[in-house]
């Protein structure tokens, strides 16, 4: 197993020499969790085997996911399998993963499953970094599900941010009120997505040749947040 350290050049070339611009999943949260960026920890496995193994590893329950160079959006594709209890559900969640993925897309390269502890449930915010042609990099924030698809209740600023960029970014959407807990939910912890936003903006600062970021969902709980999904696209050289 390659090691979990991994930095930003090596995951480029590496997906350069598959004639990739987008950085897997893992290889996305490698690059991140370098940085000091909280993500839920995936590791490949090629084989069923191999997923119980890493299972038992990781602690159930567990999610699988497909990884695939052709496959970007994992779910569209019946490639994520969340909430598995055991070795059973796991090596069943393999051959369904591949199965699905096979016939909706046969020609895609299948390396196996992205394997991960299931984080629990918290209040899902997107966080995204994309490049303005005047601006140059700009991060976005914004709260999960409808409200970003339906309501478009998003936040920007343009890197570098300040502290109190990250602050007023989070709290001038319009749903900011969900943060603080709905329908006796948890409250966000508000200071660590701060946190995590100049976390962000300090590691494109630092990594001009990342072009496109997506960190979609983050949960955020009233004691920290985590990326479980993780995405990152790569540009030509600067
Ligand atoms: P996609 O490529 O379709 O965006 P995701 O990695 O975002 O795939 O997974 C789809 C959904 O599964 C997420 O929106 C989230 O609700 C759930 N999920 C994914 N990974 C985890 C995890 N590690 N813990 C808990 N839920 C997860
Ligand atoms: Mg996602």
């Amino acid at each position: 197993m390659r090691s979990l350290m991994v930095t930003l050049s090596e995951a480029i070339a590496h997906a350069r020499s598959q004639d990739r611009s987008v950085l897997t999943e893992i290889e996305s949260k490698q690059v991140l969790a370098a940085a000091g960026i909280p993500v839920a920890e995936a590791r490949l496995a090629a084989t069923a085997d191999e997923a119980a193994k890493v299972a038992a590893d990781v602690g159930y329950p567990v999610v699988l996911k497909i990884m695939s160079p052709d496959v970007t959006h994992k779910s569209d594709v019946g490639g994520v399998k969340v909430g598995l209890a055991d070795e059973a559900a796991v090596r069943a969640a393999f051959d369904e993963i591949v199965a699905a993925v096979t016939a909706r897309q046969p020609d895609a390269r299948i390396e196996g499953v992205a394997v991960q502890h299931m984080a629990r449930p918290g209040t899902e915010v997107i966080v995204g970094m994309s490049k303005d042609p005047q601006f140059g990099p700009v991060l976005m924030f914004g709260l999960g599900g409808i409200f970003v698809e339906v309501l478009k209740d998003v936040a920007f600023r343009i890197v570098p941010l300040q502290p109190r960029d990250a602050k007023q970014m989070i709290d001038e959407i319009k749903g900011r009120a969900v943060l603080d807990g709905v329908r006796g939910g948890e409250a966000a912890d508000v200071s660590a997505l701060a946190d995590l936003l100049l976390k962000l903006s300090a590691f494109v600062e630092a990594n001009p040749r990342v072009e496109e970021l997506d960190l979609n969902p983050v949960f955020a709980y009233k004691d920290g947040v985590i990326a479980v999904d993780a995405r990152i696209v790569i540009g030509e050289t600067p």
